[in-house]
């Protein structure tokens, strides 16, 4: 495990991420937790170690590429178990975390590996997204929004985008097929006042397969409308 771990954080060097000894540390010890409460509770379906490693944390680690040193305040809007927000909060200590779910059990997970990592950066909340940013007035209060594997783009997009200040960003991870919900995403971002600046594909090898993976870059550049997000029934039943 230790050996092909180093294949995966030297190739993340060549993407300009460099994990320090600690960080590399506290990745091991999120593993070894997520791995024993997993068995517990449904945290993912991944339990191969070096999947583990690659498919959640390399994979999230990307996103710090598109993470810039203005960037203090960040929102992971359906963390599930940490993805990515938690691997980001281990790589960024010095930025703010709020890992957002609507699953309680999936957050008392969280706020064990929290405590045994001794990370100060990262507070927890729960809800749903379209109902805490009203609740906890949480409108335009972060740079940049996080979010994968939540839902479809427009949805999406009305869930996190009000979380965020005017020229922050939402970083989205998707598959590589992304084209046909960006297509459909136009009137969600004309509407959420968001523009799409960038679509970044990569990917990585792992047990000899190819995954390929995009991350949007959308931009907000200005205020989001108050009347959203909308309640849940409405956003389900007529997407933007
Ligand atoms: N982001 C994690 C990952 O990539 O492994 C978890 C993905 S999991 C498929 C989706 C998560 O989003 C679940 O934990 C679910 O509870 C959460 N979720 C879905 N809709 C949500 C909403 N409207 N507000 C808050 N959390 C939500």
């Amino acid at each position: 495990m230790k050996n092909s771990t180093h294949f995966y954080v030297n190739q993340l060097v060549t993407e300009g991420i460099v994990l320090t000894e600690n960080m590399q540390k506290q990745l091991e010890m999120y593993k070894n937790l997520l791995l024993e409460w997993n068995e517990k509770i449904n945290l993912t379906a991944i339990t191969d170690e070096e999947e583990i490693f690659v498919k959640h944390f390399v994979d999230c680690l990307y996103c710090a590429k598109y993470i810039t040193k203005e960037d203090k305040k960040i929102i992971d809007v359906g963390t599930g178990a940490g993805f990515p927000g938690l691997v980001l909060a281990i790589y960024f200590p010095d930025k703010e975390f709020t890992l957002l779910d609507a699953l309680n059990k999936r957050l008392v997970f969280l706020e064990d590996v929290i405590n045994k990592l001794g990370l100060k950066n990262v507070k927890l909340v729960h809800g749903r997204a379209e109902e805490i940013v009203r609740i906890d007035n949480l409108y335009e209060n972060y740079d940049i929004a996080v979010s994968r594997a939540v839902a479809q783009l427009p949805i999406l997009l009305e869930y996190i985008s009000p979380y965020i200040k005017v020229n922050g960003k939402c970083i989205v991870m998707k598959g590589d097929n992304v084209d046909e919900e960006i297509k459909v995403s136009s009137n969600a971002l004309k509407v959420l006042n968001l523009k799409l600046l960038r679509k970044n594909l990569y990917s990585y090898n792992v047990k000899n397969e190819e995954y390929k993976r995009s991350i949007l870059e959308i931009e907000k550049i200005n205020e989001t409308p108050k009347k959203y997000p909308r309640n849940y029934g409405k956003i389900k039943k007529k997407p933007l």
